[in-house]
């Protein structure tokens, strides 16, 4: 289960987007709950009772990191489309008049839909994807690497399109990425996440103005987006070590620039910096503000 001192369970109020940014690599990949699942009573490790599940199913949408792979290749990529919304019990005429201007609004055209996903760019694809998840109009929609699988070029274009539809739809965009660019085209409020725990939280702002912690610099700086990161890079040492064996005291110690004796032995508490912006750092407990 979560721990509270250094795990973060937090989904921002209805309409704001949030971007998890992490190393890119499974270890690093954690989920997020709407507040109060993690501890549901009578329900000990296991959270998602049938009710809380049940709307969860009804209210949320995902968009997966490979589209092809998220897609039927046995359907059509309009048949696809309609898929959530007959399992719903949407009638087919009815369907139609949903999809037209989720159509519109991705760049869909109706010759496209007449194929099947390996027919179709990974462009098309996630665009079919984007379409179907908001079909069911989501309150929560989680993108996880929705760009990755995609060339540079498409990614401008499916970044463009999740930025249009962010200001179109009132939902919570919860994004997994590791695209800075992403995160400074969508999201309000972001959280750093280090071997599935939350390293420092801040509106997006906050984050790019004034990263804080020694992980956070070194991901801004490894960031190509212009703009990001205007110092010097920052380059880790080592690999990044096992989930299953995390470093003991402060789990980023054996990577980090800034390390020091209390760091390998003391889990590092989370400290208020300003309104919203929380840090996990000896650097501001034991040793002072730097
Ligand atoms: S607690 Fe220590 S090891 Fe961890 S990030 Fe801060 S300075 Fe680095």
């Amino acid at each position: 289960m979560f721990k509270p001192e250094n795990r973060g369970v937090f989904l921002p109020d209805r309409g704001k987007r949030v971007g998890k940014e992490h190393p890119g690599h499974g270890p690093g990949r954690t989920f997020a709950f709407p507040p109060g699942l993690a501890d549901v009573p009578g329900e000990k490790n296991c959270p998602l009772h049938d009710g809380v599940h049940k709307m969860l199913m009804k209210s949320t949408q995902m968009v997966f990191q490979d589209p092809v792979q998220a897609l039927n290749p046995f359907l059509t990529l309009g048949q696809s489309l309609e898929e959530p919304l007959a399992a719903r019990g949407v009638r087919a005429g009815q369907r139609q008049a949903l999809l037209a201007p989720l159509i519109r609004d991705t760049g869909l055209s109706a010759d496209l839909l007449e194929r099947f996903p390996a027919q179709a760019s990974g462009g098309q694809n996630q665009r079919v994807c984007i379409a179907r998840a908001l079909s069911t109009r989501p309150e929560l929609l989680i993108l996880d690497e929705p760009l990755t699988a995609l060339d540079s070029l498409v990614k401008i274009r499916i970044t463009r399109l999740l930025c249009q539809i962010k200001e179109k739809y009132p939902m919570t965009c919860f994004i997994i990425t590791h695209d800075m660019e992403l995160v400074r085209g969508m999201a309000t409020q972001v959280g750093v996440i280090y071997l599935g725990q939350i390293l420092e939280t801040a509106s997006k702002s906050s984050l790019l103005s004034k990263p804080c912690h020694p992980y956070t610099r070194a991901l801004l700086s490894a960031s190509f987006t212009p703009g990001i990161w205007k110092g010097k890079r920052v380059v880790l040492k080592g690999d990044i070590p096992s989930v299953q064996t995390p470093p003991s005291g402060c789990i980023f110690h054996t990577r980090c620039p800034d390390s020091a004796a209390v760091c390998e032995n003391q889990v590092p508490l989370p400290v208020r910096l300003t309104v919203g912006h929380t840090v996990c750092c000896h650097m501001y407990t034991h040793r002072g503000n730097p």
